[in-house]
């Protein structure tokens, strides 16, 4: 028996049973709800506390946190779950977080998988899934999870913080737009800020997290049905919310959630990384048949290093001992690495493919 096992559920919920929508029944489905969160980063570590604290898992479901990446310092800030012991320690954000929601509620069935989302295990980490919750860095895993949930009819809710920026939508197959409904083709890799070249401001991921969890949450209790297509998308240093009406773009629809197409998900597109023979070294292929604008990813990718550029390639020392070579195909190549999950976390981070 658990240290907390004297902890009394309906009581430690009764404020949240007291809310109508919720109730009673509402309380026992959250803790029947089956909740992947892909990624456990800023948004995902925020949805996976509030979602753990409203009861998913405790009660029959589970609640599942998948992560290919350690904690450091530069996380801190605004992934609420690690702490300076973990960074030290090298534990794998997965593996970090479930402890950390283990001691927050002892009852509640976590798992933790440390991996890379891919074609190859998608299938195998999204299963049984009521409500999958985007807290991933990249599009080619959005792709994988909008593909798969298009197939599989499992509801999925997509979120994206950079600055003071944020954006959620959930995506409810055949009811709702789709990822590819909203973005018909991933971004060239470095046209767009990520978080390491651009920052941001933890409040902007808190908040995602917090409507991601609220959306997982009404998914869980009032099901699928209930849900709206819109974009909600924010700017706190601005003040400015909106919401965007997407009911045309779901009513117009696209291959992947009208017809199922999924060349994500059965590996047609997709970074490809490969560990380079005889070199500490890492290739990855690019995610887009786009050319990559080689000056503009050395604009962004200079404050987080010494960077050169050239005809063929951006190169950069981004973090000690690694060095990243964006070349104009779109290609990449990690030095300093033989891991090809770091590789792909590495470009990920620095330059969004
Ligand atoms: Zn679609």
């Amino acid at each position: 028996m658990s240290s907390a096992g004297h902890i009394d559920h309906a009581h430690r919920h009764s404020r949240q049973v007291r809310f109508g929508p919720v109730g009673a029944e509402g309380q026992r489905r959250l803790g029947a709800g089956r909740v992947v969160i892909v990624g456990c980063g800023a948004l995902g570590t925020a949805s996976a506390m509030a979602v753990l604290r409203a009861g998913v898992g405790s009660g029959g479901g589970f609640l599942r946190l998948v992560d290919r990446d350690l904690p450091e310092a530069s996380n801190l800030p605004r992934q609420m779950l690690f702490d300076e012991a973990d960074v030290a320690a090298g534990i794998p954000k997965a593996a970090a977080a479930r402890r950390r929601l283990e001691a927050i509620d002892s009852s509640a069935r976590i798992e933790a998988v440390v991996a890379d989302l891919t074609a190859g295990n998608a299938s195998e980490i999204l299963s049984g899934a009521d409500v999958i919750v985007d807290g991933t860095d990249n599009f080619e895993a959005r792709f994988l999870i909008n593909e798969w949930s298009c197939r599989a009819g499992v509801p999925w809710v997509h979120g994206g913080a950079i600055g003071s920026e944020g954006r959620v939508m959930t995506i409810v197959p055949g009811r709702t737009a789709c990822l590819r409904c909203l973005v018909p083709e991933p971004p060239a890799a470095g046209s767009l800020p990520t978080c390491d070249t651009a920052g941001i401001i933890g409040p902007a991921a808190f908040v995602v997290g917090a409507v991601q969890a609220a959306e997982t949450m009404k998914l869980l209790v009032d099901g699928p049905a209930a849900v709206r297509s819109v974009l909600l998308a924010f700017d706190l240093w601005e003040g400015r919310w909106r919401s965007v009406d997407l009911s045309p773009l779901a009513a117009a629809g696209c291959p992947t959630c009208r017809a199922g197409d999924s060349p994500w998900l059965e590996g047609r597109l997709g970074g490809r990384a490969t560990v380079l023979c005889g070199r500490d070294a890492v290739q990855v292929a690019s995610a887009t048949s786009a050319r990559a604008d080689l000056a503009s990813i050395a604009e962004r990718l200079r404050p987080a290093g010494r960077v050169t550029v050239n005809d063929w390639l951006v190169r950069a020392e981004v973090e000690p001992g690694i060095l990243l070579s964006i070349f104009a195909d779109g290609r990449a190549i990690v030095q300093g690495t033989r891991d090809e999950s770091r590789a792909r976390a590495m470009l990920a981070r620095y330059v969004g493919s």
